[in-house]
């Protein structure tokens, strides 16, 4: 039986499958490899690509930003702080960010550092999406 997908955002459902048969995401403790029949599982993402493999449609190709995922009966829930599906990522807007973010960089004070690299890595994973379809 294939898998269920749920991706969330606060700005509502993103997306919903039901005929996944493979689904990759950045755990925050490394890449997690999901078919179906896996066991019980929750667990926090990074930043990075979430990639899901479909029976008959096109895989879904998608970037986040970070969240949470929980797997239960082959049913795959994400709950992300944002996301977007690699076809609708503004690619000019990706490249401001991270134009924006690394400029900055040199001129803030080490404990400022952390939110600009989090922007860039925001940016990087948006634009490896959007280049990857
Ligand atoms: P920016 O400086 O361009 O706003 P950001 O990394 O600070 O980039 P976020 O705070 O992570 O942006 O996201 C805010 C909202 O905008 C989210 O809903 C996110 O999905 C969306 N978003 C951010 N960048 C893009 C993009 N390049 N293409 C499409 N949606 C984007």
């Amino acid at each position: 039986m294939p898998l269920s997908v749920e991706i969330i955002t606060p700005e509502g459902k993103l997306l919903e499958v039901d005929d996944a048969t493979h689904v990759l995401l950045p755990g925050s403790n490394g890449q997690i490899g999901i078919l179906p029949g896996h066991s019980p599982l929750a667990s926090s993402l990074d930043v990075g690509l979430i990639d899901i493999d479909r029976q008959a449609e096109e895989s879904e190709l998608l970037s986040t930003s970070g969240g949470f995922v929980e797997v239960h009966s082959d049913h795959v829930m994400v709950l992300a702080e944002t996301a977007e599906r690699a076809d609708e990522i503004d690619v000019e807007r990706a490249e401001r960010a991270l134009e924006r973010a690394k400029e900055q960089l040199h001129r803030v004070e080490e404990t400022e550092r952390a939110e600009l690299e989090s922007a860039i890595a925001r940016a990087n994973t948006r634009l490896r999406a959007a280049r990857s379809k």
